[in-house]
């Protein structure tokens, strides 16, 4: 039995390449400086690889943002504005990426979405009615030659027609159908490429698969493959999925003429039962998703044996696969000085999902794998008993009742009460929570921690710097403050540090968008509050101001989202464990003051089950009152605020309202405020903060563009339920922008209170 690796991490064990990249963008290093440093990186990952003796080994899963962006550029699928910018490769690949404003020419990002169920953010490729889509890039080639100098065969790894197609926004009259045809003279030329440099196996990732498909879905995808693989000639075809089984297209798939079809495991709760229903054709290879590439526990060695056997039994042709992409795990548990073995022995990061691999194919070929010590080994740890269980939060859950999922009273009357008390002006303006983290900020956090100043410079350099940040927004004439959230690293990770029950790492980032990495905390046991977390910072930013201090935190299901969850305990039980921990926050805010109060659930969408069907049962009928369960203890007059980011929420709308906030602000600027038709639809009754600008890039939006945006949310929104604020946090942004972005911001909101 081989072993194969979906795809490796690129952003480099210490983050090389997000260094290097911003070095770029600030203009301090060279396009060539930059590209070498990628090269220094893939060698890297490909040697890592190699010496822990994988078998199929990616090229191509490199990207400098990301591999969407990276197939759509390979197809010339580059909306004219960018063509037009007259840039270089590089310089036009990252105005897409991020935007551009300068000499050349003033030009968004194009928009960014969750890729699948995974805090990894996509650029959705855009197509215009004259996109000339066929096969133009080269990457793909020279990173195949460049491991082959290195004496490494590798699999090119590209976004497959189907998903492709599927992820694409079509701007003009032209539908996916009418584009079909060129993707797919595209797709078989790069096949044909491939035969060229005799590249022996080429996998086209299709996630997409494992989404509900209907008939003409499916008759799409058999379209597409039934066109393009006789152009395969010598080279095998990888069809690989992943985050869930392929339930609708299964017994299509398995006809069509692939050398190899990779299948998940892990999330896929099917996947088995599809291969016992319907079998596996004896003349291809099943690439088994048996590792799993998301979370970071041990596998257990025994469960995945017993799968390999049975497979083995059935006289399938296995191949030993991760179950997606290692670009979701951290690189290696090398770099972690500070975590105690007795927790360490527990978990496997890419480096030693490696391992994993390398030992279950040692084991699988073994007559009796018991009785190797690696095998006892394994055994003995999952037989042993974690020290996670703390019997007063079970009991506390235990005693939570329907009434404490519901506030009251109902929020049309809080909506009354809370005018009356705040008297804010039409459209209030505010901001989602951050500020800027310049350089002394994250280096007076740097220095508290290594314990170079003491407690209280720590907080005397908060203190001033949430003075000045209030100083700002009262200038600017913002009407609801934040205190700017300088004292945090990262919303996780923040509220997790005062809560039992996590742990943390000190290396182990994961890439979440471009050049931005988070470094998601571990939850090891049951979680609780220890103290009170943010209410000092609020209560001395409230007392700077007359206006009114939002208090700032970040909601149980994102909590539990951008972690890496038990797998001992439901995803269920962790989340109302931290939800009654939240709660116990809200209501300390409110006690000492603060009367609004935001909880921000970033990641909501992010675990949502990737079929309907499951969405109700698997995750909304808790994720949504576990919210609830947060703030359902507040007086009326108390606002309750909440955020979500790239949330394709549209579908989900009345379960958004249904979480029974007073206000919710939301990423739209970079979808096309698309989603407020469907508010107006399902007649939304939460008021709305549809972000107004996009933060995740550097421009600076016009006042004309800000009152263009307000003018088109005003057809779909009631002036009196109207917010305006950016998009999400200004963490990632410098000083100079954020004021110039704020001041626009603030005028188009006044421009729009004189149109009455
Ligand atoms: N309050 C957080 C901030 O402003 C929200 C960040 C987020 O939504 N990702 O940074
Ligand atoms: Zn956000």
């Amino acid at each position: 039995m081989k072993t194969s690796v979906t795809g490796f991490p690129r952003i480099g064990t210490l983050r090389e390449l997000k260094f290097a990249s911003e070095k770029y963008f600030r203009k301090e290093i060279s396009a060539e400086e930059l590209l070498q440093t990628g090269k220094v990186l893939r060698k890297t990952h490909w040697n890592i690889q190699k010496n822990a003796g994988m078998d199929y080994i990616s090229c191509n899963d490199f990207s400098y943002y990301d591999m969407t962006l990276d197939t759509a550029v390979l197809f010339n699928i580059i909306p004219r504005r960018y063509k037009e910018l007259n840039l270089q490769q590089l310089d036009t690949y990252f105005a897409m990426a991020r935007g551009c404003q300068g000499e050349s020419g003033d030009v968004r990002a194009l928009a960014m979405k969750k890729w699948f169920n995974t805090n990894y953010h996509y650029i959705v490729p855009e197509i215009e009615d004259d996109t000339d889509i066929r096969l133009s890039g080269n990457k793909l080639w020279e990173e195949y030659a460049e491991a082959k100098e290195l004496g490494i065969e590798t699999k090119p790894v590209v976004t497959g027609a189907y998903t492709l197609l599927k992820l694409c926004r079509y701007t003009g009259k032209k539908t996916m159908d009418d584009c079909t045809d060129a993707v797919i003279t595209a797709y078989r030329n790069l096949l044909e490429k491939c035969g060229e440099y005799q590249i022996a196996w080429i996998q086209f990732d299709e996630p997409a698969l494992v989404l509900d498909m209907d008939r003409k879905e499916q008759a799409l995808f058999r379209k597409i493959y039934e066109a393009i693989l006789p152009a395969a000639g010598k080279s095998s075809v990888l069809l690989q999925t992943y985050f869930g089984d392929v339930r609708d297209i299964y017994q299509q798939l398995v006809k069509l003429p692939f050398a190899g079809i990779g299948l998940d495991f892990t999330e896929g709760k099917e996947t088995y039962s599809l291969i016992e229903k319907y079998g596996f054709p004896e003349d291809k290879l099943l690439f088994a998703g048996l590792v799993n590439g998301k979370n970071i526990w041990k596998n257990h060695y025994a469960l995945t044996l017993q799968v390999l056997d049975a497979l083995h039994e059935k006289g399938i042709r296995t191949v030993l696969s991760t179950s997606c992409s290692l670009l979701h795990v951290p690189y290696t548990l090398k770099h972690e000085s500070k975590l105690p073995q007795e927790y360490l022995s527990h978990f496997a990061f890419a480096e030693e999902k490696l391992e994993e691999l390398k030992e279950l194919k040692f084991l699988a070929s073994c007559g009796d794998y018991r009785l190797q010590a690696v095998w006892q080994e394994n055994e003995k740890l999952f037989a042993e008993e974690r020290n996670c269980s703390n019997e007063e939060v079970k009991k506390r859950l235990s005693l939570v009742t329907e009434k404490d999922y519901i506030r009251l009273p109902e929020r049309s009357r809080r909506q009354k009460l809370q005018k009356e008390a705040f008297d804010l002006p039409e459209f209030p303006t505010t901001t989602i929570g951050s500020f800027p983290q310049t350089k002394d900020v994250k280096a007076n956090r740097a220095a508290y921690r290594k314990g170079e100043i003491t407690e209280s410079e720590y907080v005397a350099f908060n203190r001033k710097k949430i003075a000045e940040c209030v100083a700002w927004q009262e200038e600017t004439g913002l009407d609801v403050l934040v205190h700017g959230e300088y004292e945090r690293n990262d919303m996780v990770e923040y509220f997790g540090e005062s809560m039992g029950g996590f742990l943390f790492t000190e290396k182990a980032w994961v890439q979440s968008y471009g050049t931005r990495c988070v470094k998601p905390p571990i939850i090891w046991g049951d979680v609780y509050r220890e103290k009170p977390i943010t209410v000092e910072w609020s209560v001395y930013a409230q007392s700077l101001t007359k206006k009114i201090m939002k208090g700032m935190l970040t909601g149980p299901v994102t909590i539990l989202n951008w972690s890496f969850p038990r797998e001992d305990i439901s995803i269920r039980e962790s989340i109302l464990q931290i939800a009654l921990a939240v709660r116990d926050e809200v209501l300390d805010l409110e006690k000492n003051g603060i009367r609004i109060i935001q909880i921000d659930e970033a990641a909501l969408r992010e675990k949502l089950p990737l079929r309907k069907s499951d969405w109700q049962k698997e995750y909304l009928d808790f994720a949504i009152p576990a919210f609830r369960l947060t703030h359902s203890g507040v007086k009326p007059e108390t606002q309750i605020h909440t955020h979500m980011c790239y949330s394709e929420f549209t579908d989900l709308i009345p379960a958004i309202d249904d979480m029974d906030a007073d206000v919710i602000t939301f990423e739209a600027s970079r979808s096309d405020l698309q989603i407020l038709d469907s508010l107006r639809e399902h007649n939304f009754e939460t008021e709305v903060g549809p972000g107004v600008y996009d933060i995740h890039s550097q421009r600076v939006p016009s006042v004309e563009e800000i009152v263009d945006a307000l003018h088109t949310m005003l057809t779909k929104i009631d002036r009196d339920r109207l917010w305006v604020n950016p998009d999400c946090g200004l963490k990632t942004r410098a000083v100079p922008e954020t004021e110039a972005s704020l001041k626009n911001l603030v005028a188009a909101a006044e421009q729009i209170r004189r149109e009455a």
